[in-house]
């Protein structure tokens, strides 16, 4: 058997959507760019929703939108992508690495109040919901309101996901969701940026089109007189096209289905590999309803008798894919040399990485799939024993 990493189907109304989109005449951002952000916002609960060709440029508008500029101090988990952390840089500002939780790899309201006392003139924090779990937003946000910090919530892996049956996306001044390739729902590449306020929708629209004041679309389709545009800021190339949104509207319609499936993944890795000692399973806080299943990432611990490479090589031989999140940024070679970071300052997101592994998750794996990355671990672990006698 042979069980990849993560698998997309695009087995629902995609390719119809696609095909009538194709066959309009008018490719790019426009009607059913309009209507998936109408759906989604509807989804979530939020007032506005503005669909990009990213999360990573959602979090760039969000940010310039909330006027984070030069040596702005913004909190952000080491624990993450890239993505989270370049576009602060981007902007001039300053990124605060902070560690996160082990097991859950979140910010709690405990990590950011620590972080607040070293760096009380923080602006602004990017807060991702990992894995598809929420963070304890309630708090957090109460926190950010009593110091003024701006809360960006970075929902790249959370999507469908909830917080207190709420879903998360009109908690924060604004919340940025990926539909890359392998995230929750896919539009191929693409993000939405949802929000409650005007201003940051009405900021975020004009720059994801080069700062012009007014839709493209607009201008081809209004009457003749409608032709002048005016540039009010020096905007950027970050509009989703039809065909991608094509194919975000057949996926949110399968959202919540998807969930379900990847779901019943975790849940069958919870019950199987409850009496492997060696490893230690991801803490879920929240009702398992609420979580988007994004990542399952277990952490080999000290019982394990085995180093991660051989469990990872493996795993490789018996045609079982992984990945592995992440290498925290602080060990990146831009932001550990520029910003001075020390491994000693993220004790838990130094304990996690360099014995974690993320086990395949996908909707429609299946139960086989599943038994067989569950025996195969177990048997790659007990042969650890063996090994070392
Ligand atoms: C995938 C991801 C992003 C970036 O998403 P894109 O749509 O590829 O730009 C940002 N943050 C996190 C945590 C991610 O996993």
């Amino acid at each position: 058997m042979k069980v990849p990493y993560c698998r997309v189907y695009c087995d629902g109304h995609e390719l119809e959507y696609v095909r009538r989109v194709l066959e309009s005449g008018w490719l790019t951002t426009a009607h059913v760019c309009f209507e998936f952000e109408q759906k989604m916002a509807d989804f979530i609960g939020c007032r506005y929703s503005c669909a990009v060709n990213s999360a990573t440029a959602a979090l760039h508008l969000a940010a310039e939108a909330l006027e984070i500029g030069e040596n702005d101090l913004v909190f952000v988990p080491s624990m993450t992508f890239a993505a989270s952390a370049e576009i602060i840089v981007h902007l001039q500002a300053r990124p605060v690495f902070l560690d996160t939780e082990y097991r859950t790899n979140l910010i709690t309201p405990e990590i950011l109040e620590e972080g607040i006392r070293k760096n009380p003139n923080a602006k602004a924090l990017i807060l991702v919901h990992y894995g598809g779990q929420s963070a304890r937003i309630d708090e957090i946000q109460e926190i950010c309101r009593a110091h003024h910090i701006k809360l960006i919530e970075d929902a790249a892996h959370a999507f469908p996901s909830k917080y207190q049956d709420r879903y998360i996306g009109s908690f924060g001044d604004a919340t940025c969701f990926s539909f890359y390739a392998n995230k929750t729902i896919t539009t191929a590449e693409g993000g939405m940026l949802c929000t409650n306020s005007e201003n940051i929708y009405k900021r975020a629209k004009i720059m994801r089109l080069h700062g012009i004041n007014r839709d493209v679309w607009d201008r081809y389709t209004g009457n003749a007189s409608k032709w002048e545009y005016d540039v009010v800021a020096a905007g950027y190339k970050y509009n989703m096209t039809d065909i991608h949104a094509a194919i975000g509207l057949a996926q949110l319609e399968r959202a919540e289905e998807m969930r379900q499936q990847r779901q019943f993944c975790a849940e069958f890795y919870y019950r199987e590999l409850a009496d492997s000692v060696e490893i230690d399973l991801p803490v879920c806080y929240v009702p398992h309803e609420d979580h988007s299943w994004h990542i399952f990432q277990i952490v080999l611990n000290d019982q394990c008798p085995l180093k991660r490479s051989d469990v990872l090589q493996q795993l490789s031989d018996a045609d079982i894919g992984f990945s592995i999140h992440y290498k925290p940024l602080h060990q990146m070679t831009f932001y550990k040399e520029k910003y001075h970071l020390n491994p000693e300052d993220f004790p838990n997101a130094e304990k996690t990485w360099q014995r974690t592994i993320s086990l395949p998750i996908y909707a429609r794996m299946t139960s086989d799939e599943l038994e067989y990355v569950c025996k195969t671990l177990k048997k790659i672990l007990k042969s650890g024993y063996s090994k070392v006698r």
